[in-house]
């Protein structure tokens, strides 16, 4: 039985020595230890309740009111995040020649800020906000500074940080003053896939692309429960590709998987990071 984190990390090591194009999907496990809380349980259950519909964040004033004014405050999380050990384990492995392509069901950039290049942000960037009428676009902490002082009294108050910028806050959010697009007042909304939202056709062509010039897939920190991410999966078995997954809990795609490990992702990654550098210097002391 392989239990330890050396060994499940040598067993990644020889996964990606044999599948040297490898298509990985990332998800809020791989965040979590930048302080980016996440939504589920390790039974891939919603730990609180599930975040914002699009067609009701577009139907309700008072919806995008209790959004921005709780985002006052949760964003900070996203803010103040710094790249964790999976993040920089994920972006060596890119450096080394490991990786055909990152999808990431992440919106934080912080695969980018690691040094990661090959990245699809399969659902959007959280620090922009875009006009849903003229395409005007904002970075968010700007929309964030401004609202702030058009609601003194929000910015007051603080609460338990929640995922995707979110806050357990509640409170009367009736007087909170949302701002509208400066050009056109049009609604503003992070560059985010919402829940009941669809990802961009060029975004999940250039998934797909990645994925036909992969010979495996490597799920990190991932319960793929949301269709979008799951998709890859399910397609990357039907071509006959290996999938594997690296997780602390369940998956959706448990029974396509032909590898998982389940363990905190960090350490493994790490551990297969420190056996594939080694077997490259023997390659190069002996080759
Ligand atoms: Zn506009």
């Amino acid at each position: 039985m392989m239990n330890s984190i050396a060994q499940m990390g040598e067993a990644l090591a020889d996964f990606i020595e044999r599948h040297p194009k490898l298509w990985v999907i990332t998800g809020a496990g791989v965040s979590t230890d930048s302080g980016i809380p996440d939504y589920r349980d390790a039974d891939g259950q919603w730990k609180r309740p599930p975040p914002v519909q699009h067609g009701d964040f577009m139907a309700s004033i008072a919806v995008r009111q209790r959004y921005w004014a709780r985002a006052l405050v949760g964003f900070k999380a996203m803010r103040e995040a710094q790249v964790s050990g999976a993040h920089r384990a994920l972006a060596a492995l890119e450096s080394m020649g490991h990786i055909e392509l990152l999808v990431t069901q992440n919106v934080d950039r912080l695969h980018q800020r690691a040094g990661s290049r090959k990245v699809v942000d399969l659902h959007g960037r959280a620090d922009i906000v875009a006009c849903l009428s003229c395409g005007y676009q904002m970075m968010r902490h700007a929309m964030h500074s401004e609202m702030a002082t058009m609601n003194p009294y929000f910015t007051t108050l603080d609460a338990r940080h929640a995922p995707d910028g979110d806050a357990d806050l509640e409170t009367d959010f009736s007087t909170f003053k949302v701002l509208d697009c400066p050009r056109c007042r049009g609604i503003l909304k992070p560059q985010v896939v919402y829940y009941g939202d669809v990802v961009p056709p060029a975004r999940r062509l250039a998934a797909q692309a990645g994925l036909e010039n992969a010979n495996a897939v490597l799920a990190v920190g991932t319960s793929l429960m949301v269709y979008s991410g799951y998709r890859f999966c399910r397609d990357a078995h039907a071509m006959g590709l290996p999938v594997a997954s690296l997780s602390l809990g369940v998956t959706r795609a448990d029974t396509l998987l032909t590898h998982q490990w389940r363990a905190p992702i960090t350490p493994v990654l790490e551990h297969a990071l420190k056996v594939l550098r080694f077997s490259s210097t023997l390659v190069s002391t002996t080759g």
